[in-house]
Parts: C-alpha cells; sequence; structure tokens
C-alpha cells in the first residue's frame, strides 16, 4: 500500500501525545489495512512498568486482538521513528510487510534514546558482555523439545 501522509500524521500525534507526561518516550505508531486504521497506539513503557512497550509493540498487540490473529499480513506499520531491533523483529514476526517512519534512529539517539549497542549482538560481533552476557550451553539437552515439535504432526508454524 502507498504511502499516505494523514496515517504519519496520526503517528505523530499518538507520540506528541506522549510529551510531558510519565507514560512513555514520544513514539506512536498506528497499524492500516485496506486504508483504514486499524489499532493505533503509543509507548507506554514507564506507564506499564515495562521496557518492551513500545509504540510498536502496544498497537501491534492492539490490532491481534481486534482482528483476532497472530497474523497482520497485509498491514502496513506507520511510526514516527526507526524501529528498534526488538520492535522490527515484532514487525517482521507480524508479517507486516511495509513499514513507513519518520524520524531516523539518529533522531531518536539525538534526544537520548539510543539502540545501536543491540545492533553488535545481532551481528554477533562485537558485542559488549557488560551490556549482556550471552553465552550457548547445552544445546543436547534443549534441542530434545525442538525434536519432539518437529515429530508433532499437529504443529502449527507461524
Ligand atoms: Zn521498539
Amino acid at each position: 500500500m502507498a504511502y499516505e501522509q494523514k496515517f504519519m500524521e496520526l503517528a505523530e500525534k499518538e507520540a506528541q501525545s506522549n510529551v510531558g507526561t510519565q507514560i512513555g518516550g514520544p513514539f506512536g505508531t498506528v497499524i492500516v489495512k485496506d486504508g483504514k486504521v486499524v489499532a493505533s497506539g503509543h509507548n507506554r513503557v514507564l506507564e506499564n512498568h515495562d521496557p518492551s512497550a513500545h509504540g510498536e509493540i502496544t498497537t501491534i498487540r492492539e490490532a491481534y486482538q481486534k482482528l483476532g490473529t497472530h497474523d497482520l499480513t497485509g498491514c502496513v506499520l506507520y511510526t514516527n521513528a526507526y524501529p528498534c531491533p526488538m520492535c522490527l523483529g515484532a514487525i517482521i514476526w507480524s508479517n507486516i510487510s511495509t513499514c513507513y517512519y519518520g524520524n531516523s534512529a539518529k533522531d531518536a539517539a539525538d534526544i537520548g534514546f539510543r539502540d545501536d549497542f543491540i545492533y553488535d549482538f545481532i551481528s554477533g560481533g562485537l558485542a559488549d558482555k557488560s551490556v549482556l552476557n550471552l553465552e550457548q550451553h547445552d544445546r543436547d539437552l534443549t534441542i530434545k523439545s525442538f525434536d519432539n515439535f518437529k515429530r508433532d504432526s499437529g504443529r502449527t508454524l507461524y
């Protein structure tokens, strides 16, 4: 679906609604399907005491509830800032194939929200162990649930 400014205006309005509150950062999101708004929301990290309550996540969760599915194929996501790695993952896991953003990751870093260190873990390269000690252990033990899942003829892949 082609970009429409009116939906970015709505995402920006959601972001603006957080300014001067203790709800969360200035981040807003709108999810659109067939030209209509399915869900809109904003960051609620402080309000919910939940570091995963980014605008994209809260809005994706609302869309899941409204549409009654974990599959948002055909939806387009508008967000006022480049999604962080967590949100990029959630957007892709949701089967949303188009995401329009306004502010860049650098714009977010300029107001104190930076996420570049997370990409070090994703690339598997120079990850900072003082941020997260991420180690693999006991694969022989944990592979059992995967093997059982593989043998389950009723399994659901998503
Ligand atoms: Zn995020």
